[in-house]
Parts: C-alpha cells; sequence; structure tokens
C-alpha cells in the first residue's frame, strides 16, 4: 500500500519528519507531497521546500517527495495512493482534519485517511511558530532538521551559528 502525506511543509518540522519517519515503516511506498497553495503566501518557495525535505529524508529508502496543486485525492490517485496521512497534534487540529477527511472521503471513497499522533515531545512544533521564533532570533535547533535551520537563519539575515548564544534576546 501506498501513503501520500500532503502539506504546505513551510517549513519542515522534526514533527512532520517524525510522523515521516514512523510511517515510512508502515507502508511500501510514502509520497511526501508539498501543496502549492495559492491562497497562502510561503516563506520558502516551493523548489527549497522539496530540497528541505529530499536532504532531511535522504535515509529513508522508502519516501518519495513530490508537488502538487489541485485536490489531495487527484494527487492520491495520480501517486496510486490509498491512504492519505494526517499527524494530529491536539484537540484543536481535530475539528478542520475531521471535515477535511469526510471531504476527501465524499469526493474519492477508495481513498481513507489515516491520523497518526504526534510524538508528545514535537506536539507543540508548528511551522509558524518555528518561524515565529526564527524571526526574532531563538534558537530553533531542536525544532528543525539542521538544513532548515540554515535555511531559517539565512531568511531572516542571521548567523545559524550564533542563534543559540542570541537566544536570550527572542
Ligand atoms: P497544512 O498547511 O496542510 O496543515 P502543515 O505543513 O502545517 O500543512 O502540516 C501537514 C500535516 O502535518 C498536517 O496533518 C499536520 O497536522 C501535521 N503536522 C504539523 N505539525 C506537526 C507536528 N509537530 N507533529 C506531527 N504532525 C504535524
Amino acid at each position: 500500500m501506498r501513503a501520500l502525506y500532503p502539506g504546505s511543509f513551510d517549513p519542515l518540522t522534526l514533527g512532520h519528519l517524525d510522523l515521516i519517519e514512523r510511517s515510512s515503516h508502515l507502508f511500501e511506498r510514502l509520497v511526501v507531497a508539498v501543496l502549492q497553495n495559492p491562497s497562502k503566501s510561503a516563506a520558502f518557495p516551493l523548489a527549497q521546500r522539496l530540497e528541505q525535505i529530499r536532504q532531511a529524508t535522504a535515509h529513508l529508502a522508502t519516501v518519495e517527495v513530490g508537488s502538487f496543486d489541485g485536490l489531495t485525492v487527484d494527487y492520491a490517485r495520480i501517486c496510486g495512493a490509498g491512504v492519505i496521512l494526517r499527524g494530529l497534534r491536539a484537540l484543536s487540529d481535530f475539528e478542520f482534519e475531521l471535515q477535511i477527511a469526510h471531504t476527501n472521503k465524499s469526493l474519492a471513497p477508495q481513498v481513507e485517511t489515516l491520523f497518526l499522533a504526534t510524538a508528545v515531545s514535537h506536539s507543540f512544533l508548528s511551522s509558524s511558530v518555528v518561524k515565529e521564533v526564527a524571526r526574532f532570533g531563538g534558537d530553533v535547533r531542536h525544532m528543525v532538521p539542521p538544513g532548515v535551520a540554515s535555511d531559517l537563519a539565512r531568511l531572516f539575515n542571521r548567523d545559524a551559528s550564533a542563534s543559540s548564544s542570541d537566544s536570550a534576546h527572542g
């Protein structure tokens, strides 16, 4: 069985990566796909987000990286995925995720949505929190893969190696 893990991944966090690592053992093939959402303005261009995911998942033989626009169920069909994977951090994610899962089920009854609970240690992480911390010079190295930490430092025009000593300012 193949699975599709769709998201904005703007940028990839250790929470996303934990989910990818755990589910890579569950499926024959896992496609991590970046959604090009025209209604959201992204901090990182698509090509950079794809590179961040490729780098962080290079050790996982069953993981592929892709991108799509339009409906997730259409892309699931293109990938031959029978499962759409989503992560649940807290109850607050549930309502929104359930609505999307029901919508996708009504569009493509043969595709199942599967939820994995986030690792407790990563349940506070979101791409927006990471960007907010990095913007104000906080250390994000325990929140994102090393490549993403460097990209964030560059985005906010800071020296990545200085971010820990600077964290008192954040
Ligand atoms: P979207 O914009 O589609 O919500 P995200 O990139 O924010 O995309 O998230 C993609 C998926 O990863 C969602 O299912 C989300 O619940 C899940 N996710 C986000 N943050 C975490 C985390 N810290 N741990 C595990 N899963 C997460």
